[in-house]
């Protein structure tokens, strides 16, 4: 079995959308226990890599995964590059904070994950690649999304089945990144 329930909402947007291909390479974000890692693996099959990130420790060893244990704050896609030479074509973010009943602070805690998470999909997916990330909805949620269009070709918002109805819990799907976009000012 997967060691978390929620790879039932990564396999829900693949079935639904096929962000995933055989000898795809994946950069998965947050991938602590290791439950979408280890459903990308399978769908990449031997031909591809997936490369997961996080604070805490995953316990999933596979010849094509690569464990960095690390905040994504402190990544250097620089390092990225190098265990995936020619770049990913998928970028996952399951990235979330320690939620604490604080609606407001919770979602102004996970857009800043979630752009972290678009800042290194800017750097480190191929042109074309796709990109699914989590963020808890607030008032802030339609500006992101204008945010993950500028990098993006196509956006939806994608709410799996198998989220629980009283989560505020939502992904933003980035669909062919552009070669051309504006760079963030500032
Ligand atoms: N997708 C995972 C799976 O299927 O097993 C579950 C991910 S869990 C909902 C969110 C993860 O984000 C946690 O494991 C947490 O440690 C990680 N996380 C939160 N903030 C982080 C940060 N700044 N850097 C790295 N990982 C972080």
């Amino acid at each position: 079995g997967f060691p978390a329930r929620s790879v039932f909402k990564l396999q829900e947007a693949q079935k639904k959308y096929g962000l995933i291909r055989p000898g795809d390479r994946v950069l998965d974000l947050g991938c602590a226990p290791g439950a979408w890692s280890k459903y990308a693996l399978k769908i990449v099959g031997p031909e591809g890599l997936v490369v997961g990130v996080d604070l805490q420790e995953v316990k999933l060893s596979a010849p094509n995964f690569v464990f960095v244990k690390a905040d994504v704050f402190e990544l250097d896609p620089e390092e990225l590059r190098k265990l995936a030479p020619g770049g990913f074509q998928v970028v996952l973010s399951d990235l979330a904070p320690k939620t604490t009943g604080d609606r407001s602070g919770d979602h102004f805690r996970s857009l800043h994950l979630a752009r972290r998470a678009l800042e290194v999909a800017r750097e480190v997916l191929h042109p074309g690649g796709h990109f699914m990330v989590k963020i808890f909805e607030g008032e802030r949620t339609a500006a992101f999304r204008k945010e993950v269009e500028g990098l993006f070709q196509r956006v939806k918002f994608f709410r799996p089945k198998s989220t629980r109805s009283t989560s505020r819990e939502i992904f933003i799907l980035g669909f062919d990144k552009r070669q051309n976009y504006l760079k963030k000012r500032g």
